[in-house]
């Protein structure tokens, strides 16, 4: 792509046009060198017209009413004028096998909805290589309009902690019902939410879920929030009814104005961006190290050392590093 090209995808990302965002989301998913620095030349032309939305990621157990959350409440938003971007972080995924929003079934109405924008996961790749994915598409949605941008996980392994790391707010879903202790949820994961959302707080379920939803409060307090300054609520709702709903977008605009007002939400995303650069700075050194001819040749010799115990997994270590860098091997300790 030439740099009219590129402008031209800044261009029409900067005026909102939903087609020309997929457009540039698929350079920036691409692996290819040379789209990766035209993906680089379209951020820079776009990069101070994002950050103006609030980062919501959203995650919990398969099943626990995620897509069906993410749809009531996308809507509720729409309907009251906010435009709306659903990502989602899924290492897992291969679009052909429709992963987490990868099926078209899922999200029909809010995919209609012109105020809105979903964009499923990244195909396959590293857990690093979909996030840092998923954090660019963040900032073309953003510098596409889009107040809101709900990053969605599929609650298993480690992507909670990368979508934690891309949002302002972090949302756990729970189970009705399941209310004794946490669900096996491990801790680490409970301490990165900022709102619990107990679902299907409807019909035979209600109960349930108001049961669940005190015992979940009760867990919660002897838990050490993130600030110092919001203790994460628990609340309750139903996306089949629409209750509670409302009450959740309520907690994520007294959150946002709670933490912007005594600067948490700056330093959060400040620290959010360093760390973004230094993640940059490994899955490049990585990548490059591992496609240096050099250390190709080397790699299943040592693999197979280290494997068998001939070599420690640091001296196997540091000679692929020396090969990397073109330094004279020095005998394996
Ligand atoms: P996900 O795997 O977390 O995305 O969960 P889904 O959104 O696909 O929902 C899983 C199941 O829970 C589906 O059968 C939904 O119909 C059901 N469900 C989701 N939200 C609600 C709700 O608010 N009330 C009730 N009763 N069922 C719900």
């Amino acid at each position: 792509m030439t740099a009219p090209a590129a402008q031209r995808l800044a261009d029409g990302v900067l005026a909102g046009d939903r087609r020309v965002l997929a457009q540039a989301i698929t350079l920036v998913e691409s692996t290819r060198a040379d789209h990766r620095a035209q993906a680089d030349d379209l951020l820079e032309r776009v990069l101070a017209r994002s950050g103006g939305a609030l980062r919501l990621g959203v995650s919990g157990a398969p099943g626990v009413g995620k897509s069906t959350f993410i749809e009531a409440f996308g809507l509720f938003l729409t309907g009251r004028g906010r435009r709306v971007a659903v990502l989602a972080v899924d290492p897992s995924s291969q679009r052909s096998k429709g992963s987490i929003l990868g099926d078209k079934t899922r999200m029909q109405e809010l995919a209609r909805a012109a105020a809105a924008f979903i964009r499923p996961s990244p195909a396959g790749g590293t857990l690093g290589g979909v996030a840092r994915r998923t954090r660019e598409a963040m900032l073309l949605c953003e510098a596409a309009g889009f107040d809101v941008v709900i990053v969605e996980t599929v609650g298993v392994g480690q992507s909670e902690t990368a979508v934690a790391d891309m949002v302002d707010m972090f949302l756990l879903l729970l189970q009705p019902g399941a209310g004794d202790e946490l669900q096996g949820f491990k801790r680490g994961i409970i301490e990165l939410a900022d709102l619990f959302v107990v679902t299907k707080a409807d019909s035979d379920l209600a109960e349930a879920a108001t049961r669940a939803a005190a015992q979940y409060q009760g867990a919660l307090q002897f838990l050490r929030p993130v600030s110092p300054r919001w203790r994460p609520p628990v609340l309750r709702c139903s996306a089949l009814t629409g209750e509670g709903i409302a009450d959740v977008w309520a907690a994520a605009e007294r959150y946002r104005e709670t933490l912007q007002a005594s600067g948490d939400l700056t330093a959060r995303r400040a620290a959010q961006a360093r760390a973004w650069m230094w993640s940059e700075i490994s899955e490049t050194v990585l990548a490059a190290l591992r496609a240096h001819p050099e250390v190709r040749r080397q790699i299943a010799d040592l693999e197979a050392a280290v494997t068998a115990g001939r070599t420690s997994p640091a001296a196997a270590a540091r000679r692929l590093l020396q090969a990397f860098l073109g330094e004279a091997p020095r005998p394996l300790a």
